[in-house]
């Protein structure tokens, strides 16, 4: 991997920009540069054929000045520590800018669920809980789903954390099934979420969304529910999608509905024949007036960003474009919404879970949304309008550095408010 595209070099990058702007105290800084805590396990699986592998796994800590730690697992070939430590980070700037009672962290295991049967993937869940399980609890840093992990998974994560201890504790991790503590609204939780910042930035941008064409990489949790929502909800036109074998384009608007018959039935929207096929390359470079990185991390680089023609890049995904790239969108006016406020929306559904589990008393769909809704249009207006106040006071800064400051603010400040510099 190259300098440019180190993970947890660019969560550095970006926090060290923020805090040159704001002067934040020296102390605070060095001690928001590393993560509190890195847990790093060897998990034995019995495999389907009787013998016995060995997979690596993480969970990092970052911060938990302002609450726990929350974030996600990732299962996924190309998981490092490095990205862990990275969307650990991000982690914490996310649940700081939602306002919401939690510090960051992240785990990962590197392993290609695809490849797995479901009995080797629940052995693998069981394992990796019971390795960090003295490292969780929902007092302590609760998981959740991320890239190739489910409500199922989370199932029998929570399933074993129960057997270790001997008791109930459903609020130690969240995106569970809603028969089990889980919430109503959270599946589609991080594309709604999403979908709200999109409408605040095309109000704000004068952007008619019935009229919009909308460009998709990435067809999972958060790519193929914003699909759904942009088409139904907002009334844009989805012009392309794609996945990880590839994707597929139509000028004039691909079919929802038979678009994920097709991602059932073939395994990829690739060979959907509603549309041509086009690479995950060609897409993000496609004429539109939103493109949305709903994939993984390092999409947008110092090598295509000035190629990008959309007006505005909405990241759905974590760390999809690197600081390199985020200058050279500001400098072209392309409106570029950060990842920690774009995908909030899973992290706060998954905050509303924990507070029904603690309590033991379940809402209603309807006030998720409502909700949901309120925070994120509330972070979305915090940011744009310290994006205003650096940018006419010194130089011009992104979204993203805004959110940052907010962000990196609120955890210095619990910080210091318990004495920790
Ligand atoms: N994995 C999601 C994220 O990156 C959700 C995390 C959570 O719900 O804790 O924000």
């Amino acid at each position: 991997m190259t300098e440019e595209l180190d993970p947890f070099r660019i969560a550095q990058e970006q926090l060290d920009a923020a805090a040159e702007i704001m002067h934040l105290d020296k102390q605070a800084h060095a001690i928001l540069r590393e993560p509190k805590q890195t847990v790093i396990v060897n998990i034995p699986v019995r495999m389907g054929d009787g013998n016995t592998k060995v997979f690596n796994g993480f969970r990092v800590l970052y911060n938990n000045a302002r609450g726990p730690g929350k974030g996600g697992i990732r299962f996924h070939p190309k998981e490092s520590i490095s990205t862990v430590k990275a969307l650990s980070a991000w982690m914490t700037w996310k649940c700081s800018l939602a306002n919401i009672p939690f510090g960051g962290a992240k785990g990962g295991v590197i392993c290609d669920p695809k490849s797995m049967t479901d009995a080797e993937l629940e052995s693998l869940s069981r394992g990796y809980m019971r390795a960090i399980g003295r490292f969780v609890g929902s007092r302590i840093d609760v998981p959740a789903p991320d890239v190739y992990t489910t409500p199922q998974i989370m199932a029998w994560m929570m399933d074993e954390y129960d057997k270790m201890t001997g008791h109930d504790e459903p609020g130690m991790i969240t995106g569970k099934p809603v028969e089990i503590g889980g919430s109503a609204g959270r599946y589609d939780s991080t594309a709604l979420g999403g979908m709200y910042v999109l409408r605040e930035t095309a109000k704000r941008r004068k952007m008619n969304l019935k009229k919009a064409k909308v460009a998709i990489q990435g067809f999972g949790n958060a790519g193929k529910f914003a699909f759904e929502i942009a088409d139904k909800l907002l009334g844009a036109k989805v012009v392309a999608v794609s996945d990880s074998a590839g994707g597929v384009y139509s000028e004039s608007g691909l079919d929802f509905a038979k678009l994920s018959k097709a991602k059932e039935e073939m395994g990829s929207v690739k060979n959907f024949e509603g549309g041509k096929q086009i690479s995950n390359d060609k897409l993000l470079e496609l004429d539109v007036d939103v493109l949305i990185p709903a994939a993984l991390e390092n999409q947008i680089t110092k090598s295509n960003a000035d190629r990008i023609k959309a007006d505005v890049v909405l990241e759905l995904a974590n760390g999809p474009v690197t600081p390199e790239a985020d200058a050279i969108l500001l400098e072209r006016d392309v409106l570029d919404m950060p990842d920690f406020l774009v995908n909030s929306g899973g992290v706060i559904v998954s905050y509303f879970e924990w507070a029904q589990d603690m309590a033991g008393y379940f809402w209603t769909e309807e006030d998720v949304y409502k909700k949901l809704d309120k925070i994120v249009t509330t972070s979305f207006n915090d940011m744009m309008a310290t994006q205003k106040k650096y940018s006419e006071a010194k130089k011009r800064i992104s979204p993203r550095t805004a959110a940052y400051i907010i962000a990196v603010e609120r955890v210095a400040t619990a910080m210091k408010l318990r004495g920790w510099y």
